[in-house]
C-alpha cells in the first residue's frame, strides 16, 4: 500500500529548522525511483474526478512531483515562488507566518481566467502556504480545483483550515 511504503520511506528528523519540530524529510522518496513513479500515479489516481486545466506547485518541494503529476494528467504545470525568484512580471500574494511574514507570486501570464488549477505540495501542515496559493490564484480570477499532497500533518488542521474554500484535499499519506 501506498501509505505504508511513504511512511516507512519518510524520514523524521527531530529539531528542524527549530527545535521542537520534528520535520518530515521526503529526500529518502526521490532516491526510489519505483517509489516515485508508484506516488505520481497514485496522486493522478486520487485525481481522477477532478477537473483539471492546470497543476500549480508549490516552492520548492512542490517542484518535485507536480511537474511529473501534470505530465500524466496532461495539463500544462506552473511554478508558485517565494518573491523575487521568477525572471518575468509577477503576482502576489503576503501571508502570515509564526514570526512576520512571507510573499509568494507566479507570472502574471502563467494563469488563463477561469482556468481550473490544481494546488500540489509535497506536504500539508497547517495550511498557510496554500490559502496564500489560493489568493493568489484567485487574483488571477482562475479557481482552485481541489488540493494535493503527499502528506499531510492532520493533527495540525490544514484541512480545516481549507473547508472555506470548498475544494477536495488529497493526500497519500496522513499523520
Ligand atoms: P504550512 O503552510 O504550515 O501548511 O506548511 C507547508 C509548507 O511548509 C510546505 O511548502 C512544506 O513543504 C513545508 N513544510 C512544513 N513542514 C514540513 C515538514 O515536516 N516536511 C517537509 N516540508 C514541510
Amino acid at each position: 500500500m501506498i501509505e505504508s511504503r511513504i511512511k516507512q520511506t519518510v524520514r523524521d528528523v527531530n529539531d528542524f529548522p527549530k527545535p521542537g519540530i520534528i520535520f518530515k524529510d521526503i529526500t529518502p522518496i526521490l532516491k526510489d525511483p519505483g517509489l516515485c513513479r508508484d506516488i505520481t500515479v497514485a496522486l493522478a489516481e486520487q485525481l481522477s474526478n477532478v477537473d483539471i486545466d492546470v497543476v500549480a506547485g508549490i516552492e520548492s518541494r512542490g517542484f518535485l512531483f507536480g511537474p511529473s503529476l501534470a505530465q500524466l494528467l496532461n495539463v500544462p504545470f506552473i511554478p508558485i515562488r517565494k518573491a523575487g525568484k521568477l525572471p518575468y512580471k509577477t503576482i502576489q500574494q503576503s501571508y502570515d507566518l509564526e514570526y512576520g511574514s512571507a510573499t509568494i507570486e507566479c507570472h502574471q501570464d502563467a494563469l488563463l481566467k477561469g482556468q481550473k488549477v490544481l494546488v500540489h505540495d509535497d506536504l500539508l501542515a497547517t495550511g498557510g502556504t496554500v490559502v496564500a496559493a489560493s489568493k493568489l490564484i484567485m487574483q488571477m480570477e482562475a479557481t482552485v480545483a481541489a488540493y494535493s499532497f503527499i502528506i499531510s500533518l492532520d493533527f495540525l488542521h490544514g484541512r480545516e483550515r481549507l473547508k472555506p474554500y470548498g475544494n477536495e484535499v488529497f493526500s497519500l499519506a496522513s499523520y
